[in-house]
């Protein structure tokens, strides 16, 4: 059973009820955090009882939103296997890398796992029309989940975003409004639609859900290392929902008790063509002001206002991590030696992060003996026109 005791605001400390529908902090424009009586959890959520479960993301519902198993969808989510990849490795003069394979979700990104949350959890709430803008990812995951849960899905999506991101949402049977401009101005279109129709918004970090699907990526994670976390975790960050959602997955482990204080340090690597969190880190900022000009082949990466900017800033800092941003030429190049190397066919923003550790090893951030987990956070057939 699910543990969820209510949301909290983690600018203000104000909490909300969880078990009616919740967006965000009005006050502080700031995302909200799902909250669970950890206690009572750790009574059937050990590390014995996870190793016997069916696989898949639902393995950890005491710490999921959803009370009813009833409301538990699925298309097998989650349960990604984490790579070895030596020979890329030795490349590198590295002694111990891995690539997390998100490719390997329904849907074929990590989105799978934010949107399978998000709808189980509305519906279970009595929601059944959704709404999202997105780079392309997140609104064919909707439209799946949506088709699973049957309910209604409304996706918005820049005019140029990937063709197999328009062939799949209306695949799924969701209806696809195309927008002239970037996420930002389908976000826009979305939430005035929205208001008007009474659909539920599921944009990224506007609903406290989607953050709790890939949290899991965070625990898996720890679950593979023997909870015994790596030093480094590289993660392309568009909006940022898994770096921020690693992190409190990290820090509801050892409030259970099975990791200690260490964490890894959390590495957010960005386009150059669009990199508010690295230019924010970077000028010691606490808050990312949005991007002019945005443009990127990491769709995913192209997103220029960042609604969770103080979470992410604080999740890299708190970890003595950082952040870098890649050109798009370098994304490529690490495409291609992934793919050729490994056989890790890597979306362009999973790619991102190999380009990222090149640079961080090149600066002597990262020391060749470290543990360190990329994550491709999709498949480079998702990018194929
Ligand atoms: C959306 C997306 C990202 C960015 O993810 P966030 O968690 O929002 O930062 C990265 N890679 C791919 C393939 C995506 O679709
Ligand atoms: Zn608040």
């Amino acid at each position: 059973m699910s543990t969820l005791t209510h949301l909290e605001c983690p600018e203000c400390g104000r909490t909300f009820e969880a078990d009616k529908p919740q967006t965000f902090c009005s006050h502080c424009k700031s995302p909200l955090l799902a909250r669970y009586d950890l206690a009572a959890a750790s009574r059937t959520l050990t590390p014995d009882a996870l190793a016997k479960r069916p696989p898949g993301l639902w393995r950890w519902h005491e710490i999921l939103p959803v009370r009813d198993p009833a409301f538990r969808f699925t298309l097998g989510e989650g349960d990604t296997p984490l790579l070895p990849v030596p020979r890329l490795a030795k490349r590198l003069g590295m002694a111990n890398l891995w690539v997390k394979d998100e490719s390997q979700n329904p849907t074929g990104t990590f989105k799978a796992r934010g949107l399978v949350m998000a709808v189980s959890r509305a519906v279970e709430l009595g929601l059944k029309a959704f709404v999202i803008p997105t780079a392309g990812n997140a609104g064919g995951a909707l439209a799946a989940y949506a088709a699973r849960a049957r309910a209604e899905a409304h996706v918005f999506m820049p005019a140029d975003a990937p063709q197999v991101n328009k062939v799949e949402v209306e695949a799924a049977g969701a209806h696809l409004v195309l927008v002239d401009g970037l996420i930002s101005d389908a976000a826009k279109r979305a939430e005035k639609e929205a208001k008007k129709h009474g659909w539920w918004n599921v944009s990224t970090f506007k609903e406290p859900y989607r953050l709790e699907g890939k949290k899991v990526m965070g625990l898996e994670v720890a679950e593979a290392f023997g909870w015994d976390l790596p030093d480094v975790i590289v993660y392309p960050t568009g909006g940022g929902t898994g770096l921020v959602g690693m992190w409190k997955a990290f820090d509801e482990l050892e409030a259970l008790g099975w990791i200690g204080e260490r964490r890894p340090r959390l590495v957010s690597v960005q386009a150059e063509g669009c990199a508010p969190i690295v230019r924010a880190f970077q000028g010691g900022e606490a808050r990312a002001r949005p991007w002019k000009h945005a443009h990127t082949i990491a769709a995913g990466l192209r997103v220029p206002s960042v609604f969770a900017d103080r979470l992410i800033l604080r999740a890299l800092r708190a970890t003595q991590g950082t952040a870098v941003a890649v050109p798009d030429a370098a994304i490529l190049q690490a495409q291609h030696l992934l793919a050729t190397m490994e056989g890790v066919f890597a979306a362009p923003e999973g790619a991102a992060t190999l380009a990222g550790l090149q640079k961080l090893l090149a600066e002597g951030w990262i020391r060749p003996h470290e543990r360190v987990v990329l994550f491709n956070t999709g498949s480079g057939l998702k990018y194929v026109s």
